[in-house]
């Protein structure tokens, strides 16, 4: 699977980072490897932070080089120097799994997004001080939606092992899950007109029980992405979902999805394979 050829030292590390941080530290390269997602399955950019937003989604302008990340206060807790952890770094994960609260993404004073001082930089990073305006961050720990968070769980044994199960979806691939996504928020945002949009938001707001007025980006595209999926394929939301896939790829017949940044020659070939795969099965899930 394609990785991309750019090195994000917080995510994927060159070795020559591991090997100077191993000689500094004295951790070895093997318990270094396993702090980074090296051996985890990556499609389409999916770690980008906040991946299945809007912007994200609707633009193509990638954000590299900056680590963003969410953070657990109750994590923090019981730390003895609080330090970030890797599942933060993915950038929809937005649920902590041993908590069940809404990840902190941002500063509640400057509205800064949570993200470390750079690789180089000599400075000690505190998890809790925002890095922007250097104030205490404050964290609020609101509970998540079951759904939501099994959704996350689903996802993140994806990505882990390359394979899971979705509820009512069956087997899925890390590459059809993050396609499904994908194909569903994209149609989400850009096949459906403004008032429908707003239609399918009040809607989709009222079956979750959804009150965030300014609810956390991470956080409301999951739970988006939940009531599309959840009950497939009878339920309301599950319905709109089927449609949005339907025209999403009724349009992607028209034009070609080219997500990510443009790979080499070599990689095309297989890259084609798997986008021809993850096609055929998301058309499949339509049709079920
Ligand atoms: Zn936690
Ligand atoms: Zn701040």
């Amino acid at each position: 699977m394609h990785h991309g050829g750019r090195s994000q030292w917080w995510r994927r590390p060159h070795a020559w980072i591991l090997k100077r941080i191993s000689d500094q530290t004295g951790v070895t390269l093997e318990r270094l490897r396993r702090m980074t997602l090296a051996s985890w399955a990556s499609y389409r950019e999916d770690e980008t932070s906040e991946r299945f937003s809007e912007r994200v989604l609707t633009s193509r302008v990638p954000e590299w080089r900056v680590f963003h990340y969410a953070a657990c206060h109750e994590c923090f807790k019981s730390d003895s120097t609080p330090y970030v952890r890797l599942l933060w770094s993915v950038g929809w994960v937005a649920i902590c799994p041993h908590h069940g609260t809404i990840l902190t993404a941002r500063c509640e004073h400057c509205r800064a997004k949570l993200r470390v001082s750079p690789f180089r930089q000599p400075a000690c990073f505190s998890p809790l001080k925002c890095v922007q305006c250097d104030d205490e961050l404050v964290f609020a720990a609101y509970q998540a939606d079951p759904r939501v968070l099994s959704l996350q769980q689903a996802m993140l044994r994806g990505k882990r092992t390359a394979s899971t199960e979705l509820d009512k979806l069956g087997t899925l691939t890390w590459a059809e899950v993050a396609g499904l996504a994908d194909a569903l928020l994209r149609g989400f945002w850009k096949s459906t007109t403004d008032e429908e949009r707003q239609r399918l938001y009040s809607q989709f707001r009222e079956d979750f029980g959804f009150r965030w007025l300014e609810p956390p980006v991470r956080y409301a595209e999951l739970t988006l992405l939940a009531w599309l999926t959840d009950g497939w394929p009878t339920s309301a939301g599950a319905k709109m979902g089927r449609e949005l896939l339907r025209r999403w790829l009724a349009r992607q017949d028209r034009t070609p999805d080219n997500v990510g940044h443009p790979i080499d020659l070599r990689q095309r070939q297989t890259h084609d394979a798997v986008e021809l795969r993850v096609r055929e099965r998301l058309s499949q899930l339509c049709r079920s």
